[in-house]
């Protein structure tokens, strides 16, 4: 098989959002697979709805995804001559023709053929014109569109994963492929380019059913061979409607600033309509690179489940080294960094390494990169909690007093370097022999203010033996002399 070259072509009217995203995805993924060529082109011939901080917002999120593009990346924008020399070869050869008529006129057509019953399409009436009247209103500098002529005649087009579809251009009426020679419709642009850059496959969204016909029109046109189209079932909200913002469904830059990782999304992604051998779920990039079949993309809708989102994202926060992670997290409401050495706002100093073990036990419970330093946010700050929380189940304070007191016996008898998870797990092992609860709850609540947290011993040793002491005083100064 020729080696395929495919193209992602978002028109930059809006943020990256799940959805395009996917059909980017999809195409990379092919490509890659079949050893191909993987295009970014930049729809972005409507002047007045494409905005370069869109084409920034894409691209970006692009990268952050890793799916770039194997070339330079084009813009329609820049290739109005192109288009002008195409434009001018379809209405030499007449299969294109200037269309004089007013808003106001189409209006009028369109509310009769309303009232008639009809579909409403453009009557076809300056077809009619000959070229000497053409070159008059032109000379006149009456205003125009461009229209393709189409034919009164049932279709079927073919679509990769649907098979043969069948379509009436009867319904349809001659379309406008451009306001002018230097101002064309994506309708036009889009075949034009796929045609000048070899694409094979055009892999989009379901929601371009309807401008494939159209499209291939203009292929048979200009004679030139079509490409294989592939549309992508629909991702569905929850409830079974278009998934949209009303189902919390974001931009991947949002989703990005929210804490999500890039391989989170792209797994997630990934499974909204395609699946790999197996049940497997969790999958990397080059897993499905060497997998990924187009004739195993689901034909049914796909449907959005954020908690499954958020599984990924937990299990990749947990996969990340924590070298990482360091340089995704905001550490500005804690403290700052001095010579490799973290300040704490509370006057605590912590080394690199203790940060490193910091975000290692935060990850745990955390779902985005944000919630990290939430986690375990006691490392940083002075913290309060109400005496009670202390209690273990049905424990007394009395108790759970001598306990902490035992703790803190034991505890100042090690040095400095002793004071490691293991070997403090150890001693409070043996302080609680088999009843755990009574011993292991209240340091942990005395070191982190929380109900639930890291085990002790784990954050005994980053707060080093001088704070663990002092955290344990505290507490044993709220349980009362
Ligand atoms: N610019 C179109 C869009 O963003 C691309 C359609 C296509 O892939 O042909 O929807």
């Amino acid at each position: 098989m020729l080696k395929p070259r495919v193209r992602f072509a978002p028109s930059p009217t809006g943020k990256l959002h799940l959805g395009s995203a996917r059909t980017a995805l999809f195409n990379f993924l092919f490509a890659r697979s079949q050893k191909g060529v993987f295009l970014l082109r930049i729809d972005d011939t409507d002047k007045i709805r494409s905005k370069k901080e869109y084409e920034e917002d894409i691209l970006d999120s692009l990268n952050w995804l890793g799916l770039y593009s194997d070339e330079e990346i084009v813009r329609q924008s820049e290739r109005l001559d192109l288009y002008e020399k195409i434009i001018k070869a379809l209405l030499d050869k007449g299969y294109a023709y200037y269309c004089f008529c007013s808003k106001e006129e189409l209006e009028a057509r369109r509310q009769e053929q309303l009232t008639r019953g009809e579909v409403p399409r453009y009557s076809g009436k300056c077809r009619q014109l000959t070229s000497q009247e053409v070159n008059q209103k032109l000379a006149k500098g009456e205003k125009y569109v461009i229209r393709l002529k189409v034919p009164e005649k049932k279709i079927t087009y073919k679509d990769f994963l649907r098979g043969e579809i069948p379509y009436d251009f009867r319904l349809l009426g001659d379309f406008v492929i451009a306001k002018n020679e230097r101002e064309p419709l994506y309708l036009l642009t889009s075949p034009i380019d796929d045609h000048y850059q070899g694409i094979t496959h055009v892999i989009r969204g379901e929601d371009h059913l309807p401008n494939t016909p159209k499209q291939l029109l203009i292929f048979k046109y200009l004679e030139w061979e079509p490409p294989i189209f592939v549309h992508l079932p629909l991702i569905l909200g929850p409830d079974g409607s278009k998934l949209s913002k009303r189902h919390g469904a974001k931009s991947i830059s949002e989703y990005r600033e929210a804490g999500f990782l890039p391989e989170a999304l792209i797994n997630f992604l990934a499974l909204l309509g395609w699946h790999p051998e197996g049940d497997r779920e969790i999958i990397t990039l080059e897993e499905m690179i060497r997998e990924f079949k187009l004739e195993k993309l689901n034909k049914t809708p796909a449907r959005f489940n954020f908690s499954k989102l958020i599984f990924f994202n937990r299990y990749y926060l947990k996969q990340k080294p924590n070298n990482d992670l360091l340089q995704l997290l905001d550490f500005s409401n804690y403290g700052n960094w001095q010579n490799d050495n973290f300040l704490a706002l509370n006057g605590l100093n912590y080394s690199r390494e203790k940060i490193l073990k910091i975000i290692n036990l935060g990850k745990e419970r955390a779902s985005v990169v944000n919630e990290i330093l939430l986690t375990v946010d006691f490392f940083f700050k002075d913290f309060d909690y109400d005496k009670n929380l202390l209690l273990w189940k049905n424990s007394s304070f009395e108790e759970i007093k001598i306990n902490l007191q035992a703790i803190e016996n034991e505890f100042r008898k090690l040095k400095e370097e002793e004071f490691k998870s293991e070997k403090l797990k150890q001693i409070l092992d043996n302080l609680a022999g088999e009843n755990k609860g009574p011993v292991f709850w209240p340091l942990r609540v005395a070191l982190s203010g929380k109900e639930a947290s890291p085990p002790p011993f784990e954050l005994a040793e980053v707060f080093g033996k001088e704070k663990t002491l002092e955290l344990i005083n505290k507490a044993l100064k709220k349980l009362g002399d």
